[in-house]
């Protein structure tokens, strides 16, 4: 990844979230991976709907001090870097505060549930990680066993993360999150939601060639939401997440 072209991201992607009310004041962070030693991340203390390329820091991974840039460091960086410890394939870091999902997050709800179509086949299940105070080493420790496995993770009373391939695929599974959120909050007051039956996520897994699909069986009532389905088709999701990595 080219250095300009991670800065341009990080400013872009900020004054999108921001102008989207996915995080307030001086809230959020983002980062890009240029390439194995070096990340460009935010400064703490800025507004990500005012950034400029200035503004954006370059940090050497292994030292993890700046070696471009004026500001302080994001004090939730030890986050993206063990999320880019982790990962090989992580590219880019959002962290962000987005209404209805933090809301979800505070309320311990975690979107575990095969509801809509395209969550299924692009972010898949979305975990709750326990509460860990923000800008200590607890956040790392929190998401380590969920960010293995899974682009999306809310952060009990607190925000979410997500990981992409590059900042806009973060970014658009960010945005994808908070709606589905919406959606999953509004059929909530609504008084019922119908998840899909274990067939219906077999097809749709089916849908993706490339994604090897293996469902095992389950008899679920979709007409009516119970833990017991939930559980179920939860556990056929993993089982399909697993094969897929
Ligand atoms: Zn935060």
């Amino acid at each position: 990844m080219n250095r300009n072209k991670a800065v341009r991201d990080i400013v872009s992607i900020g004054k999108r979230l921001y102008e989207k009310g996915m995080v307030a004041s001086n809230d959020g962070n983002l980062s890009v991976k240029i390439n194995k030693n070096e990340i460009a991340i935010t400064p703490t203390g800025i507004c990500k709907g005012d950034m400029a390329a200035s503004d954006i820091l370059i940090v050497d991974m292994k030292s993890r001090k700046v070696i471009s840039g004026k500001k302080k460091i994001t004090s939730e960086a030890p986050m993206h870097f063990s999320i880019y410890e982790e990962r090989n394939d992580a590219i880019a870091v959002v962290h962000a505060h987005p209404v209805v999902a933090t809301a979800l997050a505070v309320a311990g709800v975690q979107l575990d549930s095969c509801i809509l179509p395209e969550i299924v086949l692009t972010i898949g299940i979305i975990p709750l990680a326990d509460y860990a105070t923000p800008s200590t080493s607890e956040v790392p420790e929190s998401i380590k066993n969920y960010i293995k496995k899974h682009d999306v993770v809310l952060l009990a009373n607190h925000g979410a993360i997500s990981i992409g391939k590059d900042l806009w695929d973060a970014y658009f599974k960010m945005e994808r999150l908070e709606h589905y959120a919406q959606i999953f909050l509004v059929s909530k007051l609504l008084g019922s939601q119908r998840i899909l039956t274990s067939d219906e996520v077999c097809k749709l897994q089916m849908l993706s060639p490339e994604k090897p699909i293996e469902c095992k069986s389950c008899s679920v009532d979709s007409k009516v939401e119970n833990s017991e389905a939930d559980e179920k088709l939860t556990q056929v999701f993993r089982s399909l997440l697993n094969k897929k990595q």
